[in-house]
């Protein structure tokens, strides 16, 4: 059972940190935030994602390039241009890297308010902070696993956040409904999406990128948009009515 609750744990904790913070806040720039609260929650997002901890800056780099080249050779993970979701996920991994390490040349106008902390982005992508979390992890299992089967949660947990994109990255461009005919793939892959905190009305987002609220119809629920209304009350953040990180064309 505890290692149940861990795998959930973590799962919602992990992928609030993704949306909340790489995807709304660094690739959209739905809300603002000081310099302070930013340093937060990238120490917030280190804490949830352990192992699998990914940069900010690259994220939202690799996902404004998404936006701007959906579905074509340029998209950075397109179910059009991989055989299957694994190698999808490899070929993402492959080009967040290349970002990350400043390997490839990324044109000035993806670049542009981007939340950076180098310091402590290189810590949090290093062989010895993942390696120190996955000990961690396999500690716990070795501590509380009550089965076999739970040590295949394991992987899972340690490269999480690349499952959580892959979800919709793949699924979200492949199945589903639409609110909106767009020029792609998109789709709203639940019609009541808990387990994917909002992401999962991936057609909605393609239309409206900054929007605070991933939900559009009455049973589109998106459990991030609350929290984001609350913190904006708590000054925490500070919600954009227009958006500031306008999508490149
Ligand atoms: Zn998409
Ligand atoms: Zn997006």
């Amino acid at each position: 059972m505890p290692v149940i609750i861990f795998f959930i744990a973590i799962w919602y904790l992990s992928l609030f940190s993704q949306t909340f913070f790489h995807h709304r806040y660094a690739s959209h720039g739905a809300f603002k935030m000081s310099k302070g609260w930013e340093r937060f929650f990238f120490v917030f997002t280190y804490i949830t994602q352990g192992s699998h901890y990914m940069s900010p800056r690259a994220y939202a780099i690799m996902h404004r390039l998404h936006h701007a080249h959906t579905d074509t050779e340029d998209d950075p993970h397109s179910p059009n241009f991989s055989s299957n979701i694994f190698s999808m996920m490899l070929r993402t991994r492959r080009i967040y890297t290349d970002i990350f390490k400043n390997r490839i040349p990324v044109d000035e106008k993806y670049t542009k308010n981007l939340p950076e902390w180098q310091s402590f982005d290189r810590w949090g992508n290093s062989t010895l902070s993942r390696g120190i979390w996955l000990a961690a992890y396999i500690l716990f299992f070795a501590f509380y696993a009550t089965s076999p089967w739970q040590y295949l949660l394991l992987p899972i947990i340690a490269a999480m956040g690349a499952f959580h994109g892959a979800i919709i990255n793949w699924f979200a461009h492949k199945f589903g409904y639409k609110n909106f005919i767009l020029k792609n793939t998109s789709e709203n892959l639940f019609s009541v999406d808990i387990l994917m905190l909002g992401e999962s009305y991936h057609n909605n987002h393609h239309k409206r990128p900054s929007a605070i609220n991933f939900g559009v119809r009455w049973h589109e629920l998106d459990p991030v948009y609350p929290v984001i209304l609350l913190l904006d009350k708590l000054h925490v953040i500070q919600i954009q009515k227009v958006a500031t990180v306008p999508l490149p064309e």
